[in-house]
């Protein structure tokens, strides 16, 4: 039953959505309703098994846990998922739960430096092997990494080979100091892919003042004036619509913006072409947003190693670069995928590509393609190269493990079109309505809609840039604290 008004409607239910709405369930005093598109659960117990394992992410083609969009890399076409069921992407993902780098902080605004973040990472996170100032004991996202004894074969051989190469190993991957190759942090427990949906909402379902709606789409935020009154749904029983105090956008760095768009804030241009009255001109809605390009370096095991728990379990850092020893092909961690080669993915951390999104004028409501620009800067095409031929170079030196004749390439034959054959992207979608004060910044530094009244944006959509890591711990980080300021 979808209510007719709450004090806080949250629009999606994944990573920032499930936390946020956790945070304020506790607090009563105030109505909250989270609504998901997609399909929900209400205990870990009755939860899909596909969202349970994290030895294998359920995103293949063929995945009910997703909505799929059309995408250019590089101009070459393809697709990407996103999570869509309760849980949202980080129901889905890798389970590599690495907080952004200090340095990182220095593009947000200053109230978002490291030192005003540390304390929420601490808050979000209980980590099972570090119990310093730098870590949170009593945080609901449960973060540990594989023990030395259990790694698998690739991922320790991937690690020996770096620092026999030179690189410092790190022990604590999220405490800031110098870069290096060590052991991935991992909301992963017993095998369990705990994203904030176990972690946080499901605790939180017994309380009164909150009502989740699964399956239950947003079409726009109704505005009246500036000002945001409500939210128009689709439950699958016709529309509806909720009266709010307060709309925070938590759907995701495709459809926050999207939502935005729809409901009148966006470029004044694209309003026009898509036929929407506007409401807000903002040209930052939908452009400008930043990925991690990663291209795959194929080889072969030299025998049959089993499936790792986590598909990813150490990793190298260099100062623009994540090199990523899978654990195994994505044939058998995203069932469907049907790539049977294991790769070493070679990340670039700081591209300085940026995309948009492109939406379709005929129907606003189909899916948008991104244009990620990946490779437009010979900078970040000469950092992949390199990160190439370093990865060659590790692969060579993993005996025993790697069959030596199978590393394809070495750094001469590394060109543009190789580059391009082999690129896709890490799934770290961020940046499609920046947080900022600047012309093109969609929100100010308390994820407030530049603009418009009881408005937020509070997901990886408002990340001034991509974090140099993984982005799940600081959407987590960032929704708990946004929680806090509502
Ligand atoms: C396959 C994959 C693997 C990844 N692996 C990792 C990893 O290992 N480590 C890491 O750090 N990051 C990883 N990421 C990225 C990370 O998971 C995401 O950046 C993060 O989960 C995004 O959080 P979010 O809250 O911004 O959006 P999401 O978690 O995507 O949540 C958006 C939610 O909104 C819902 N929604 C959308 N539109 C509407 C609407 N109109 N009405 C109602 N609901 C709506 C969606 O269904 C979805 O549940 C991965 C991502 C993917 C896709």
């Amino acid at each position: 039953m979808i209510p007719a008004r709450a004090d806080i409607v949250v629009v999606g239910g994944g990573s920032a959505g499930c936390t946020l709405a956790a945070t304020l369930a506790g607090r009563p005093g105030r109505t909250v309703v989270l609504l998901e598109s997609g399909p929900g659960y209400a205990s870990t117990g009755t939860a899909p098994p596909e969202l349970l394992d994290a030895s294998r992410l359920p995103v293949g083609p063929e995945s009910r846990w997703t909505a799929q969009y059309p995408v250019l890399l590089a101009g070459r076409p393809g697709t990407i998922a996103r999570g869509r069921v309760l849980g949202g992407s980080g129901a889905v993902n890798g389970g590599y739960f690495v907080r952004g780098r200090p340095g990182d902080f220095d593009a947000w605004p200053p109230s978002w430096s490291f030192d005003h973040v540390l304390p929420y990472f601490r808050l979000i996170e209980h980590d099972s092997d570090f119990g310093d100032e730098w870590h949170g004991a009593a945080g609901p996202v449960p973060v540990s990494r594989t023990p030395w004894s259990r790694l698998h074969a690739v991922a320790r051989a991937f690690h020996d080979a770096a620092v026999a190469a030179g690189h410092l190993p790190v022990e604590d991957l999220n405490a800031p100091g110098p870069v290096g190759v060590g052991r991935v942090p991992l909301n992963i427990a017993n095998g369990v892919r705990m994203g904030p949906a176990l972690s946080s909402l499901m605790p939180a379902l017994a309380s009164p003042n909150l009502t989740v709606c699964s399956g239950t789409r947003a079409r726009r935020v109704v505005m009246s004036g500036a000002e945001a009154v409500g939210v128009e749904v689709d439950g699958g029983d016709g529309v509806a619509f909720i009266e709010a105090g307060s709309v925070v956008l938590c759907a995701g760095a495709v459809e926050s913006p999207r939502l935005l768009l729809l409901s009148g804030i966006g470029p004044a241009d694209e309003l026009a072409t898509l036929g929407v009255a506007p409401v807000v001109d903002l040209p930052g809605v939908g452009t400008g947003f930043t990925d991690h390009p990663e291209v795959a370096v194929p080889y072969r095991y030299r025998s049959d190693l089993p499936l790792g728990t986590a598909v990813l379990e150490t990793v190298l850092h260099t100062d623009e670069l994540e090199l990523r020893p899978y654990t195994a092909p994505f044939a058998d961690s995203v069932p469907g995928s049907g790539a049977a080669v294991p790769v070493l993915g070679v990340v670039l951390t700081r591209p300085r590509s940026r995309g948009r999104l492109i939406f379709d004028a005929r129907d606003p409501y189909a899916a948008p393609l991104l244009d990620y620009g990946y490779l437009d800067d010979p900078r970040d095409r000469a950092a992949l190269r390199h990160g190439v031929a370093t990865a060659v170079h590790l692969l060579a030196a993993m005996d025993g493990v790697v069959d030596p004749h199978s590393v394809p390439t070495g750094a001469a034959d590394v060109d543009d079109e190789w580059l391009a054959a082999h690129l896709g992207t890490s799934q770290h979608l961020s940046g499609s309505c920046r947080m900022g004060s600047d012309d093109s910044a969609v929100v100010d530094d308390r994820c407030r809609v530049h603009g418009a009244e009881r408005l937020f944006v509070a997901d990886t959509s408002v990340f001034p840039q991509v974090p140099s890591r993984g982005p799940h711990a600081t959407v987590v980080m960032l929704a708990r604290r946004v929680a806090d300021a509502l």
